[in-house]
């Protein structure tokens, strides 16, 4: 059955930690009644290719994006690009070298692990995930299949959150970095759920005006987990600082059952009408 029109900016493919191929992510947005989507993998562009194929097959407009962490007060701050020029080779390198901190990161968790009597390997790893962007969801869907967890959100309550026993920070550029690495290659940053964020109230809009200042494009003001209530909230701040309003489902697959293509939990519904502010913002 065909949905009202809508659009989901904010999708994970097996290119990073998501579960599901481009190919697949195209079919499930095409059935959710999406017109247009952002392919936003972390630290990669590997997926647009594919996912452009099927956008052109499908009638669905790919937006080329992506996602990328910062370090702020000791927490993650996720920032997306859109409309990026996802040829840049200056843009390239910078993502290969996130990369790079995964790759050193990652065998440290794994030692975690180790003493903590969970045993498994960066080999096992990196073969389960088949894609150079390995996460922290990449170990815990192998640890959920060596039955050492019940679920990914068990093995990041209990082992791989912020501060959890085998958690091991990884190295990452500031906010302001990241927003400008973003505008350097042609592309609109937008700051990804703004309640991830490590602040809230006066320091939160004090943080999106000194992002605003350093060329932030916009705020993901619709996201699966919120509530109407937030919202709306996000998008009247957001109309507050001038800032563009974006929205996405953050589809991860397996990693996040609950949440589905085009409509989160369900009533996530990204207007179209977003898109060209967007994509004028972009260039
Ligand atoms: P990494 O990129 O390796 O630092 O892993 C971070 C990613 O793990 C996030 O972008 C989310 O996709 C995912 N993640 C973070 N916290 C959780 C959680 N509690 N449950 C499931 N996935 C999570
Ligand atoms: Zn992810
Ligand atoms: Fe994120
Ligand atoms: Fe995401």
């Amino acid at each position: 059955m065909s949905q009202a029109q809508r659009i989901d900016l904010h999708l994970h493919t097996t290119h990073s930690d998501g579960s599901v191929p481009p190919r697949g992510v195209l079919e499930l947005a095409h059935r959710a009644g999406v017109v247009a989507l952002a392919i936003t993998d972390h630290d990669i562009l590997s997926a647009l290719p594919e996912a452009m194929a099927a956008g052109q097959e499908l009638g669905i407009q790919v937006i080329p994006g992506v996602e990328i962490s910062s370090r702020y007060l000791d927490s993650e701050l996720h920032i997306l690009g859109y409309f990026l020029d996802w040829h840049d080779p200056q843009l390239i390198a910078r993502l290969a070298q996130l990369r790079e901190t995964r790759h050193s990161r990652n065998p440290q968790i794994i030692d975690k692990l180790a003493a903590l009597g969970y045993a498994l390997t960066y080999d096992e790893v990196r073969r389960f995930a088949g894609t150079e962007s390995i996460g922290r969801p990449h170990i815990a869907q192998v640890m959920l299949q060596k039955g050492y967890v019940t679920s990914v959100k068990d093995a990041f309550d209990r082992f791989l959150g912020t501060g959890k026993a085998a958690y091991v920070a990884r190295e990452l550029p500031d906010p302001v970095t990241v927003v400008q690495w973003i505008r350097e290659a042609k592309g609109v940053p937008v700051l990804a759920h703004p309640t991830w964020a490590p602040v809230s109230g006066a320091a939160f809009v004090q943080l999106c005006r000194d992002l605003k200042e350093a060329g932030l494009g916009g705020i993901e003001a619709l996201y699966s987990t919120h509530k109407p209530k937030q919202n709306g909230e996000f998008l009247a701040l957001a109309k507050s600082l001038e800032l563009l309003p974006t929205g996405g489902s953050d589809f991860h697959g397996e990693s996040k059952p609950d949440i589905d293509v085009g409509v989160g939990r369900g009533d996530l519904k990204v207007p179209v009408a977003f898109l060209d502010p967007l994509q004028a913002a972009a260039g």
